[in-house]
């Protein structure tokens, strides 16, 4: 049972703090075709098949639901998203969803270059390419795999779709590639497209987050107006808290503080996990498995109470309780 599209979508639901939550990042998979030092081991301490994926017909159930619930906007992301085969038929099906408006990708790139046609005309509204370095050797000392040009050959692509919506995510990790701040900014002078510089957050569970890498908001900042005096500020998305311009340039640049400046209170969003769990906070382990109730036999007032419930538990503040260490990657949590 869905809602008609003729019906008008219902309004998002509005969490205990005020909060409006209408984003949902779903992990499309567990797997990932990089092993960057910073998320994953080359090989796991105790290795273990890849998560069961939400199969089609799951998923189209899953994102009803969820278009019925009051959300809009879906990111796919994952462990790398292009690695599902049916990513094209995902984003279609999710873009022709009742009351869902907006869907994009978060990827490394690899895979993207020979599908991103294909994506376009599926309604992709965005993509989010995670790049930290423009040299090839670095790329493959970070990611450990030596597949820089395909990540170039799809850096390039985007650049020549200027009706796509692009974010270049740069993970900043000091000593590495900080020095590579101009080159990024310079990718905003002809192209409008957001650079965004990204604090490390200690999600990996070898721990390169303890070993002096870490660069935040304010060392960046200091970076950017040192390599442009001329930077000004404009206003960002909820998680971009600093926005910039270069005035004559197309695009623009932004910092996620995300470890050092909580914003937590602008928080529109869940999450779900790979294997179907869906989670109110980043920052917290526990999470409702919605696996079992995706069978056709729940009916959708059951799933709609659990995500209801999921939005309920949203913490006030998530990263206060967190800045211990949380072990676990960002590929399995959905980055
Ligand atoms: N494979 C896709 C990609 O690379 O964009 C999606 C998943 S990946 C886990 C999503 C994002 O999480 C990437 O931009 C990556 O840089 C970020 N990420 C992973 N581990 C991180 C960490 N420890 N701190 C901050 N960001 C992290």
């Amino acid at each position: 049972m869905t809602t008609p599209s003729d019906c008008p979508a219902p309004e998002p639901l509005v969490d205990s703090y005020g909060r409006t939550v209408d984003t949902v990042r779903i992990a499309v998979t567990s797997a990932c075709n990089l092993r960057c030092t910073y998320c994953l081991r080359e090989v796991e301490r105790t290795p273990s098949p890849p998560l069961p994926e939400l199969d089609m017909k799951r998923m189209k159930r899953l994102i009803g639901v969820l278009g019925q619930t009051g959300f809009r906007k879906i990111r796919l992301t994952g462990g790398e998203p292009l690695l599902r085969r049916d990513l094209v038929e995902l984003v279609s099906m999710a873009k022709s969803t009742p009351g869902i408006t907006q869907v994009k990708i978060t990827t490394n790139g690899l895979l993207l270059e020979p599908r991103l046609r294909e994506l376009l005309d599926s309604g992709l509204d965005g993509v989010n390419l995670s790049l930290d370095t423009l040299e090839a050797g670095r790329f493959s000392a970070i990611s450990r795999r030596d597949e820089f040009h395909k990540v170039r050959r799809a850096l390039d692509a985007l650049l020549e779709r200027p009706e796509l919506r692009v974010k270049i995510n740069m993970l900043l990790l000091r000593g590495i590639n900080h020095d590579e701040i101009p080159a990024f900014v310079e990718l905003t002078r002809t192209h409008a497209i957001t650079v965004r510089f990204m604090e490390l957050q200690p999600f990996d569970d070898h721990q390169i987050w303890r070993t002096g890498r870490f660069m935040g908001a304010d060392m960046i900042r200091e970076h950017l107006y040192r390599a442009f005096p001329d930077l000004a500020p404009v206003t960002g998305t909820d998680t971009e808290h600093y926005s910039f311009r270069i005035p004559g340039f197309q695009g623009s640049v932004a910092i996620i503080p995300a470890y050092s400046r909580n914003f937590c209170n602008r928080c529109s969003r869940l999450r779900v996990t790979a294997n179907g769990r869906l989670v109110s906070c980043l920052y917290r382990q526990e999470s409702i498995d919605l696996l079992p109730f995706l069978e056709e036999a729940t009916p959708d007032e059951k799933l709609r109470a659990l995500i209801t419930e999921a939005v309920r538990r949203k913490p006030k503040d998530g990263l206060k309780n967190a800045h211990d260490h949380v072990a676990q990657s960002m590929s399995q949590i959905g980055g």
